[in-house]
């Protein structure tokens, strides 16, 4: 049984927790390791050793922080097969799945390379005679990450990399349910040569995330999960007087025209449905299929749903591992029933598909036809491999479903017009949009982030908002004495 613990301060911490919790092998079902759960004492030394190491990181020169990142990103390319495995044995997901979360983090953290440049200000000359101004962004100081189960090193370099960059000290608080790979992160950034105390882990649950939210100490919060710990966390954060970025949940629409390639749009709506077992934040979990096009685009789904293979996520042959725990595997299977009784139709039930023997857990890609927006099955974010595919007449009623969902985190069109897929981008009420491209993720120089209630606060993460949300403005107006200065003046400063 592994035992993890916190990193603190450069070493793993030595003391004993109170609480644990369970770390499961999804796809046996199996108890893998025990995580501590940090009180509110062990959160405090971890933004202690954050607090210490500040001043020194504030003021270490651009080359310097830049020359570390340079080695962080070599180290986990090196080491990327080892953090996919450690992913793959507490998630579940499959090896190339959670390989391509590494390879999606590094983006990030290559980004950040660029902080000499992202980090520079403006210099204007004689604003007024002989009076110079400039701008400055600095660090904030300590910071926190909390993040998600569903990509437990992705999310967290979304973070991280910048927040470090523009020379802040960090706390992460990862999923309790897969944590091993922000302890593995924590070692590569230690013999990148990141001094002891600029990046620190705790574990846990509630009592953490509330000691991180309420501690003077603590400047600014990022945060990634469902909708309603999101609301949560930015109404406390910001209560305590913090910067917090808290990014909620999603139902991701997407929208078949009826002059879509129905191969191409099937393909997507497969891929990006049950991808990583539909637990994606930018999975597509409602595809809105316009007049005529439902039967075929469903028949074409299905089609490729009974070809896909569910299984261990370290077997190369899997397409789709397990869900992350027994209770959520079930809870989403209750939709299944829950969408019938309700009225959809069960196109694929995801119970009668070809699954691992033995107590992981599984659930086989599920295809629910003819739902309705009022039904639970589309209202309520699944987080599963359920697809649901609503019919709609037109353009215009596809649209207006859109707009009417709570959620604005990712969306897709998939037409071969041009001028419905420039419409679309420009109405649509969603954060990040795809065309004939289902899971549209930006690249780390844009900055990821949805609208309405899958983000709470302003500023998206990583890109150049990541940089302004790490980092505070300072503009400095300066004068040197020269011969000619003099004379007491009361008037406001006008440039002259
Ligand atoms: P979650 O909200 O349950 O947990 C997220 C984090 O909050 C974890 O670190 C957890 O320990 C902590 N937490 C849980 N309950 C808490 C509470 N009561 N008080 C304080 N902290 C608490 O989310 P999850 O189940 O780990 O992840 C899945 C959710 O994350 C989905 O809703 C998914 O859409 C969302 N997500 C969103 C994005 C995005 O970019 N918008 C990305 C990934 C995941």
């Amino acid at each position: 049984m592994r035992q993890i613990t916190h990193w603190i301060g450069g070493k793993p911490w030595t003391g004993t927790a109170e609480r644990h919790g369970d770390v499961y092998d999804p796809a046996t079902g199996q108890v893998g390791g025990r995580v501590d759960f940090a009180s509110a004492d062990e959160v405090e030394a971890a933004v202690a050793a954050a607090r210490e190491a500040f001043p020194a990181w504030r003021d270490a020169s651009l080359t310097k922080r830049a020359g570390v990142l340079f080695a962080f990103r070599e180290l986990v390319a090196r080491h990327r097969d080892e953090l996919a495995a450690s992913i793959t044995s507490e998630h579940g997901k499959v090896r190339a799945d959670a390989a391509g979360e590494v390879a999606r983090g590094l983006e990030v953290v290559e980004f950040a390379c660029g902080i000499p440049h992202l980090q520079k200000g403006g210099y204007s000359e004689n604003v007024s005679t002989r009076v110079d101004s400039y701008s400055i962004r600095q660090p904030l100081g300590v910071v926190a990450g909390i993040t998600p189960f569903n990509f437990p090193a992705m999310v967290p370099m979304w973070m991280f990399p910048l927040a470090i960059a523009c020379g802040n000290t960090f706390v992460l608080k990862p999923s309790e349910k897969d944590p091993s790979a922000s302890l593995l992160l924590a070692e590569l950034w230690r013999e990148a040569g990141l001094p002891d105390g600029v990046f620190n882990v705790v574990h846990g649950d509630k009592t953490a995330v509330d000691a991180l939210l309420t501690h003077p100490d603590v400047r600014a919060v990022s945060f990634v999960g469902s909708t309603p710990i999101a609301r949560y966390v930015y109404e406390t954060g910001t209560a305590h007087g913090k910067r917090v970025q808290a990014l909620g949940g999603a139902k991701n629409h997407m929208l078949v025209l009826p002059d879509a390639d129905l191969d191409l749009a099937a393909d997507a709506a497969v891929s990006a449905g049950f991808g990583s077992a539909g637990e994606r934040c930018m999975a597509i979990s409602a595809v809105v299929a316009v007049d005529p096009v439902g039967d075929e685009l469903v028949a074409k789904i299905k089609e490729r749903v009974a070809k896909l293979t569910v299984g261990p996520g370290d077997d190369d042959r899997s397409e789709m591992g397990p869900l992350i725990t027994g209770p959520h595997r079930d809870k989403v299977t209750s939709y299944l029933d829950g969408g019938v009784a309700q009225g959809a139709t069960l196109a694929v039930d995801g119970r009668e598909h070809e699954l691992p023997d033995g107590s992981g857990f599984w659930l086989g890609p599920t295809v629910l036809d003819h739902v309705t927006p009022e039904m639970d099955c589309y209202r309520d974010e699944i987080f599963g491999p359920v697809l649901s595919v609503v019919r709609t007449a037109s353009y215009e009623t596809g649209m207006a479903l859109i707009a009417a969902n709570p959620y604005g985190n990712g969306t897709a069109v998939f037409t071969n017009d041009g001028g419905a897929a420039r419409r679309f981008c420009n109405e649509v009420e969603v954060g990040m949009v795809g065309v004939n491209v289902p899971i549209p993720v930006p690249m780390a120089y844009y900055s990821f982030g949805g609208w309405k209630a899958s983000l709470f606060g302003d500023t998206h993460m990583h890109g150049t908002e990541g940089v302004h949300f790490y980092t505070r403005g300072k503009v400095v107006t300066s004068r040197w004495l020269d011969p000619s200065h003099g004379g007491v003046n009361l008037g406001f400063p006008t440039n002259g």
